[in-house]
């Protein structure tokens, strides 16, 4: 299991307790309750709402499903989170990543808190009629706690633009008169979406890789030469060198990733192994992602599982086991997957001297230690999969002014606002003894405790 969210948040606390350079007004006793308050705060959601939505099913059965919605801090901002559909949704997990979206949004000093949404229900098992059903139940539940200025809930896994438009539009029947279209978002651009919210994040994966090898190392190239710390000897290392990159999910993260990479001009590289639910592909001179994503497009988003599937559409790859993708002999690993991909088990497997969480929490808590100790870099989820929650941000600004933006100029946006995080936190990753990840747990608990201790809520 990926460690808690609440574990790292201590962890980040103390060593700002002892920085006695951060929040310097903070002496003595009144220090260590101040601190005492901070882990109270950050380690608990600020509410846990339940409830059971009551759903008369098409067979005339009328059941009743648990759904949540957590709003952890809303310290910068209204709470933002998805909203989940799985059979497998527990309240701690919704609670967990609540409490991610909250430092997610602090890192890339989006002006939003924390939250999260989760339906236990199977929405592959639903029809449609029973699917909004259920988006319509979950605003009236949760209407009094939702809203632009209060909570925005997305889509997030078993949801997408279709059912955030249905809830849109409930949220607009229950508060007719007050604005709308900032209360949801993730919604289809008729209504009030924006362009490149659905490449956001496989855009902002790749751009994260790109941006730490190719600008960040030749803006920084003394930087890195002057010190002695094992992840920029691991980084320098990559200079000028053509990359493997091998991608685990082709959906929506992970086909996008590979889209960048492969029309990649700033960075060598060749995308020599994507995998699926069913199957990994392989070309050691690089696979042909556009006939790919092509093929994807046609077929229920799956890859070719056989020859004569590859031989049909022209594609040249050889065809193995997915699990295979985590071992191979390539230079960067993308996981836009699932969680818990590499453990304990399998960590001594990996090649990759560079992993890019797309997925969220896809190295376990064990296996995250094990990669730091070889030297190895992480680009945490944290940092490397925000470009959807930058996005809905856009969206939100966007739906409030009702002006919107070009999808180029909303990508620029994008970029702009992750090289700016980057740009802050690459100098003291490279320059400290912490693991990327820590270090912008760190910097996301250090702008979320000065907030706090300025509205005066240490005591
Ligand atoms: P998706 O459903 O579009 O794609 C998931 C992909 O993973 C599919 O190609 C599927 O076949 C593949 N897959 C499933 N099991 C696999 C296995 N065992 N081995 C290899 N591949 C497997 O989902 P997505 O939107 O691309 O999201 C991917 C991950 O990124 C999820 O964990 C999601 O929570 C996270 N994420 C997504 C976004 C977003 O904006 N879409 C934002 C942040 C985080």
């Amino acid at each position: 299991m990926a460690k808690q969210t609440s574990e790292i948040v201590k962890q980040s606390l103390d060593v700002l307790m002892e920085d006695k350079s951060f929040l310097p007004e903070l002496t003595g006793e009144s220090r260590a309750k101040a601190f005492a308050s901070l882990v109270a705060i950050l380690s608990t959601p600020n509410q846990v709402h339940k409830s059971f939505l009551r759903i008369s099913l098409e067979n005339g059965h009328v059941v009743r499903i648990p759904s949540f919605r957590v709003q952890h801090n809303n310290a910068l901002g209204p709470y933002k989170g998805g909203i989940r559909f799985h059979e497998t949704v527990q309240e701690d997990e919704v609670i967990n990543l609540a409490a991610l979206m909250t430092l997610k949004n602090a890192l890339h000093d989006v002006p939003f808190g924390g939250g999260k949404g989760g339906v236990i229900v199977n929405p592959r098992e639903q029809s449609i009629k029973e699917l909004h059903l259920i988006c319509k139940k979950y605003v009236q539940y949760f209407s009094d706690s939702l809203g632009p200025d209060k909570d925005i809930p997305a889509p997030d896994v078993g949801t997408s633009e279709r059912e955030m438009d249905w809830m849109m539009a409930e949220y607009k029947s229950i508060r007719p008169g007050q604005a709308y279209f900032g209360s949801f978002t993730g919604k289809s651009i008729e209504n009030g979406g924006s362009l490149g919210r659905r490449e956001a994040t496989g855009k902002g994966v790749y751009f994260s890789l790109r941006y730490m090898l190719h600008q960040f190392l030749n803006d920084h190239k003394s930087l890195l030469t002057s010190t002695n710390n094992r992840f920029a000897k691991t980084v320098l290392a990559f200079e000028n060198k053509p990359l493997q990159i091998a991608i685990q999910g082709f959906g929506n993260v992970g086909s996008v990733a590979a889209l960048e990479a492969y029309h990649c001009s700033y960075l060598q590289n060749k995308v020599v192994s994507v995998s699926d639910r069913n199957v990994m592909l392989y070309n050691s001179e690089g696979l042909d992602i556009p006939t790919l994503v092509k093929y994807t497009m046609a077929h229920n988003g799956d890859l070719p599982i056989n020859e004569a599937e590859l031989n049909e559409h022209g594609i040249k790859a050889t065809i193995h086991s997915n699990y295979e993708i985590l071992s191979l002999n390539v230079d960067v690993l993308i996981l836009a997957a699932l969680e818990d991909q590499i453990h304990s088990e399998n960590v001594n497997d990996v090649k990759a001297q560079i992993i890019v969480e797309g997925a969220n929490a896809p190295v376990t808590a064990e296996a995250d230690e094990i990669i730091n100790q070889q030297g190895k870099i992480i680009i945490p989820d944290i940092l490397a999969n925000a470009g959807g929650v930058i996005v809905s941000y856009f969206e939100w600004l966007q739906g409030r002014e009702t002006q919107f933006h070009t999808e180029d100029e909303i990508i620029h946006m994008l970029y702009n606002k992750m090289k700016t995080t980057m740009e802050m936190i690459l100098p003291r990753f490279f320059g400290d003894p912490f693991p990327l990840r820590q270090n912008c747990y760190i910097h996301s608990v250090m702008r979320l405790s000065t907030v706090l201790f300025k509205q005066g809520k240490l005591y």
